[in-house]
Parts: C-alpha cells; sequence; structure tokens
C-alpha cells in the first residue's frame, strides 16, 4: 500500500491521505479537506483510480472537498453512521463557527467497527474510536494507522467539543490503538507522522 499526505486547508492544517494500491491503481482518500481537483490531479499523477472517500470523522476540516470530489470521481462516501448528521449540517460539523459552511452529500455507505475495506489486493480495517467525535474511526494498514483526530504527535484530539467525551477517548485509544504492535506508523489528521510504542512512552494526555 502507497500513502502520501497532502495540506490542503491551510489554516486547520488537516492532513488529507492518499492511498493507493499501486499495482491494481485503485485507491482512497482520506479526509479530503479541501481543494477536490487537486486531489484528483495528484491521483492522476499517481496513476490510480479513486474508489473511496473516507472521512475519519464528520468536522469541517476533514469533510470540505467530500462534495466536489465525489462530483468528480464518482467515489463512494464512506463515514461512521455516528457522525452522518455532520455531514449535511454546518452547526453540528462546526464549520459554520468558523465562516466556512460545509455541507457534504449524504454517505452512500457506514462504515462499522472491524469492518475491512478493500482497496486493490490490500485492506483497511476499521476501527471505531469514539472520544472525539461518537463516530470517530482510525484505519488500520499493513503496518500502519490513519488516526484522524483521535491520536496524534505527543496530543490526543479535542475534548471539549459538544459530542465529545474524554473518558472514551482514553478508552478508544488505551483497547484499540496501544494494543496494536508498538512499530505500528501512526499518520494523524493533524501534525507529523508517530508510531503505537512512541505514543505509548511519550503521550502526555494518556497515562499508560
Ligand atoms: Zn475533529
Ligand atoms: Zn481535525
Amino acid at each position: 500500500m502507497q500513502i502520501k499526505k497532502l495540506i490542503l486547508l491551510e489554516t486547520f492544517e488537516t492532513n488529507t491521505y492518499l492511498i493507493w494500491d499501486k499495482i491494481e491503481k485503485v485507491g482512497a482518500v482520506i479526509d479530503p479537506a479541501n481543494k477536490a481537483e487537486e486531489i484528483l490531479q495528484e491521483s492522476q499523477r499517481l496513476e490510480f483510480k479513486i474508489k473511496y472517500i473516507i472521512n475519519t470523522h464528520g468536522h469541517g476540516d476533514h469533510i470540505g472537498a467530500n462534495g466536489r470530489l465525489k462530483n468528480l470521481t464518482g467515489a463512494e462516501l464512506c463515514i461512521h453512521k455516528s457522525d452522518n448528521d455532520k455531514l449535511i449540517n454546518p452547526e453540528l460539523n462546526f464549520s459554520i463557527f468558523f465562516d466556512f459552511n460545509v455541507i457534504s452529500p449524504k454517505a452512500d455507505k457506514f462504515l462499522e467497527d472491524n469492518e475491512i475495506i478493500s482497496i486493490g489486493s490490500e485492506q483497511l480495517k476499521v476501527l471505531h474510536t469514539p472520544g472525539h467525535s461518537p463516530g470517530s474511526i482510525c484505519l488500520l494498514g499493513n503496518g500502519f494507522l490513519i488516526s484522524g483526530d483521535t491520536l496524534f504527535f505527543e496530543g490526543v484530539g479535542r475534548t471539549d467539543l459538544p459530542g465529545s467525551d474524554e473518558s472514551k477517548l482514553r478508552k478508544s485509544i488505551k483497547e484499540k490503538l496501544f494494543v496494536l504492535p508498538d512499530i505500528t506508523k501512526v499518520f494523524p489528521g493533524h501534525g507529523g507522522v508517530t508510531t503505537i510504542g512512541y505514543e505509548k512512552s511519550h503521550n502526555p494526555f494518556i497515562i499508560y
């Protein structure tokens, strides 16, 4: 599996990830924050077809290009059902409070805990990790994790927002993420790459 990070929404520095199977030339876009045309061009340059648009959760800084990208590619839009209501409601996805109204199309598919998403010959496993939002998910690939706003380099997602729950976030991280092999690479929704092992010993928000 190939993975590439793009930062397309500078104000929030949201990480948009492209992941694809080089052999079968199909892939997914995780959290298309902005600039659908640039995402499409990049996928064409990298020679893969976008099959899925996957949102790690429904906050406005992660879903901004959902609609345009779906129109351009016909990709299937996927999110956990507990964050689905945020897609079409700028108050619930908070974008209205930051002066950019994000309204996404409704999801085509709801992702469940432990569900496997096939991308060519590669697989991503959905881990439901509520806390930052009720429908937050992480995506586990072969040796790597896309962690959305659940786990960051030396940090965790905000839990002071409506719908957030700090104790659920801690439980999700301890029971779903910190049980993964230490060498698992972590690609968060904001900031730099880390590993499960590093966060287990250095993350100041989690007492392990
Ligand atoms: Zn968020
Ligand atoms: Zn975010």
